[in-house]
């Protein structure tokens, strides 16, 4: 069966359920055309809608995209700092902000945006996306280019900004509003903290102003779709697109995100050595947010007992060391991922000291230990990235709380996680963990306030399909 991970032949069109476009060089981007086969069953099908609006995105990317006769056109006028008339183009470019799994998260919000909106996407390419990232758009690249005037200030840009949309709010009266009116771009400021004029955004209202400028300039670290189906204009459009609400990241996650050759080649020699031939893989995604290094005992006492108790992974004998081992021969794969090898090499030692007393032969990996989170060294986020992604393939997962980088597991893998309920004091909770009401990530950040009657609301009560997460009380997600 491992051969064939190599040599079955998807056909083009039939690629992820006609979520990838033809026209695309193979050997530039081999993780396009090999996952499929990495990922055994295809539990979800993109709707003939949301195929039918990828495709005429790329159309608009490859009219509007970088160096084209309309993007040096809205660029010059940009310069001249006057907002045309009108311009062909419009666009929602993206910061490269925060740690790669909320940029995973940020990429898909944003992309969805723009095709809510009918914006070109245009990606800052920060130290190290090209390391990390195929083109997903055919013929005209994603990146924005290195000459883009407003690139040194990026970094600047903050909710203090003269163009910062919340700022613009504060400073407009009605006598004044001209000056927001002409705006030739604007920047929105959708980081955690922001405050309550930037949370305007999501407000129809708002979208109607920003409807009207042909740059937007966005940085945030949070997966803030589930926020766009509270906004009444693009709820038609939202429904279809996507029939199954908890299938948003899902889809536009495995439509953008395709690792680059390097990083494919970490995913595909690690699954080929240790994971492929197991029975069934089991993935543990530890993100430890407690201050101190690890590992606690407290945290490997809930990984065990969130295992056990769900039956993700046998109990061991340890009474009979020397059982000659009966039962079952199933043999399970545990990928575990973290910071630290101090768990990993706990359970490791657990299944190797001892039987287990079903039979089941436990096999336990780590691909890396990094130890803190670095930025700005290339190997770090590959390996992070391929990590995240070979989470994604196996059958069953269990994922820390709060933690983007397992929020991207589930989603791209399609998987409802096990959730480790966040530690208190230094104590294991009880019950240790519970599995997620969908696959979608969390929105950590959400605004509640009610835009029409002005006044602050529970956004997770408008709708059944937005909801509290499992997580984090005050968090959004789509079920
Ligand atoms: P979050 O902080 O858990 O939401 O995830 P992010 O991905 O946004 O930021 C954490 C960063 O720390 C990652 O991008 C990695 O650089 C690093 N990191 C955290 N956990 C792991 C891990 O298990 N493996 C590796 N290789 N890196 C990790």
């Amino acid at each position: 069966a491992e051969e064939s991970f190599h040599s079955v032949k998807v056909p083009k069109d039939e690629l992820s359920g006609g979520l990838i476009a033809a026209g695309f060089d193979e050997k530039s981007c081999l993780s396009r055309y090999q996952s499929a086969s990495y990922r055994k069953k295809v539990l979800h099908r993109p709707s003939s809608y949301l195929i039918s609006r990828l495709r005429r995105y790329e159309a608009l990317h490859k009219r509007c995209g970088p160096y084209t006769d309309s993007y040096n056109k809205t660029v010059e006028q940009l310069k001249s700092g006057h907002r045309p008339a009108s311009s062909h183009c419009n666009y929602l470019v993206w910061i490269s902000f925060s740690g790669l799994g909320n940029r995973i998260l940020t990429l898909c919000s944003a992309f969805l945006y723009a095709l809510l909106t009918d914006r070109v996407l245009l990606v800052d390419p920060g130290v190290d996306m090209v390391d990390l990232f195929c083109e997903p758009f055919p013929e005209v690249s994603w990146f924005l280019p290195t000459d883009f005037p407003l690139k040194s200030q990026f970094d600047s840009f903050s909710q203090e900004s003269p163009h910062c949309y919340g700022k613009l709010l504060k400073n407009s009266t009605s006598n004044n509003s001209k000056g927001l009116m002409s705006q030739s771009f604007v920047y929105l400021h959708l980081v955690h903290d922001y405050d309550d004029h930037d949370k305007l955004f999501f407000c129809d209202e708002d979208q109607t102003f920003l409807h009207k400028v042909p740059w937007l300039i966005m940085k945030t670290d949070n997966y803030f779709v589930p926020s766009l189906f509270l906004i009444p204009s693009f709820e038609k459009e939202l429904g279809n697109l996507f029939p199954k609400k908890e299938t948003v990241f899902h889809f536009l996650g495995r439509y953008l995100l395709h690792p680059t050759n390097p990083v494919w080649g970490l995913i595909t020699r690690y699954y080929n050595a240790y994971l492929a031939k197991a029975d069934e893989r089991v993935g543990i995604q530890i993100r430890v947010f407690d201050t101190g290094t690890g590992p606690f005992q407290h945290v490997l006492d809930q990984i065990l007992s969130c295992t056990m108790k769900e039956n993700l992974l046998p109990e061991i004998d340890r009474l009979l060391p020397m059982t000659s081992q009966s039962g079952t021969h199933i043999s399970k794969a545990v990928l575990i991922t973290s910071l630290g090898s101090g768990y990993f090499e706990k359970v490791r030692d657990m299944y190797w000291e001892y039987p287990t007393v079903t039979g089941e032969i436990i096999g336990v990996y780590q691909p890396s230990h990094e130890e803190y989170q670095q930025t700005e060294k290339q190997m770090h986020n590959q390996k992070a990235w391929a990590e995240m992604y070979l989470l994604s393939l196996t059958e069953v997962l269990v994922t820390s709380s709060w933690s983007t980088f397992g929020y991207v597991a589930q989603g791209l893998g399609g998987l409802k996680p096990w959730i480790l309920y966040k530690p208190e004091n230094r104590t294991a909770p009880d019950p240790p963990c519970r599995q997620a009401m969908s696959m979608e990530p969390c929105f950590h950040a959400p605004p509640f306030y009610d835009c029409k009657a002005k006044r602050g609301t529970d956004t997770g009560a408008l709708v059944p399909h937005v909801t509290h997460c499992e997580d984090m009380s005050w968090g959004l997600k789509l079920v």
